[in-house]
């Protein structure tokens, strides 16, 4: 089969399209029939070698996949060949024809979710719901803020806060972005480079502030998150790139909360949980994942380049 490897960490351009034997699943593990291969920012960080995460070399990137039951290995109970099933992570990478999965990270893609959407749920949909639920505890009828509401997590975080009665302010950079998050449930946008959105979305509060903030960029919004908050709010860090300066005195005098989040520290029954909830919201079309960019599986280099320029719209796939 075809498989993106990465022999040496470094620039986009390590990646390299190759010929690889099929895997092959042990007890418990199913092989799936990649058609879509979802691309997250993550991926960047670990193909680079600066994330604490390294895989051995070579290896295959990627976690997201959506396609088809191909193989199931003993004891698996749950799937069966020829189910139509998104991934949740992977054992041996997404961006492939195949890829090797244990049971508990393959979950039922309902039938009217386009395999490029699959794609597109694990780490975006799975990220936010935690961040959202399991970090934030976000009940219906608050303010919830998603600082960065044209991408993938931000996309979905605003269709489960909408989804859920949550009053739902999203910020995008481009007024396509913008647009997009209004469609996908937000009730007001911002755009998060005006220099006054902050100002105006404690306005738009009549000065009461937000009570939950999913972040998308720490390093540049973590101290001005921090006075727009309405007393004991909270914020989810979901995404930083370097340090910031705070002053915790705006934190003391709200009770508020900073709350930090990596999907990958959920543990086996949370993701069960959460899967099962993504699930249900995919099947009641409340969850429906939007596909901005498909790209060619050689052409995961340019995809690793595009996911990390500004004007986010939704998700970037590979085509397998
Ligand atoms: P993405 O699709 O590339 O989207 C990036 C988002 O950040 C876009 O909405 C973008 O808006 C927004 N953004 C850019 N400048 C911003 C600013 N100054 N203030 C607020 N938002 C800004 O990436 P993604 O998959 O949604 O991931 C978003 C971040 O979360 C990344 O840093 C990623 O590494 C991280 N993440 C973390 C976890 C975790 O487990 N903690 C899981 C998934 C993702 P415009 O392009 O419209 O300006």
């Amino acid at each position: 089969m075809k498989a993106i490897r990465v022999h040496e960490f470094g620039d986009p351009e390590v990646m390299k399209i190759e010929n690889v034997p099929d895997p092959k699943p042990d007890a418990g593990q199913l092989v799936i029939h990649v058609s879509a291969s979802g691309v997250n920012p993550v991926d960047t960080y670990i193909r680079s070698g600066l994330y604490p995460l390294k895989p051995e070399l070579p290896y295959t990137p990627g976690m997201d996949a959506a396609g088809i039951v191909e193989a199931i290995g003993k004891g698996v109970s749950r799937l069966n060949i020829g189910d139509r099933v998104y991934t949740a992570g992977t054992i041996s990478g997404s961006y492939a024809e195949k890829t090797l999965c244990r049971e508990s990270q393959v979950h039922h893609l309902p039938k009217d979710v386009s395999f490029a959407q699959g794609a597109g749920v694990g780490v975006p949909y799975g990220a936010a719901y935690r961040a959202l639920y399991h970090r934030a505890h976000a009940v219906p009828g608050e303010v919830v803020l998603v600082h960065g509401a044209s991408g993938g997590v931000g996309i979905a975080a605003v269709q489960l806060a909408h989804a859920a009665g949550m009053h739902v302010i999203g910020t995008a950079g481009t007024e396509k972005g913008l647009r997009l998050a209004t469609e996908q449930g937000a009730h007001h946008v911002f755009d998060h480079h005006a220099y006054d959105h902050m100002e105006e979305i404690l306005r738009l509060t009549n000065n009461r502030g937000v009570d939950v903030i999913l972040e998308m960029l720490a390093t540049v919004n973590l101290g001005k998150d921090l006075k727009i908050l309405a007393p004991c709010g909270r914020i989810v860090i979901i995404g930083s790139r370097g340090t910031v300066e705070i002053d915790p005195r705006e934190a003391m005098r709200r009770d508020a909360t900073i709350l930090g989040m990596v999907l990958m520290n959920a543990s086996e029954s949370e993701m069960y949980s959460i899967h099962s909830a993504l699930g249900a919201g995919l099947e009641n079309r409340t969850l429906s994942p939007v596909i901005g960019r498909e790209l060619p599986l050689h052409e995961a280099a340019s995809a690793h380049h595009e996911i990390m320029e500004t004007n986010a719209f939704g998700k970037l796939v590979l085509i397998i």
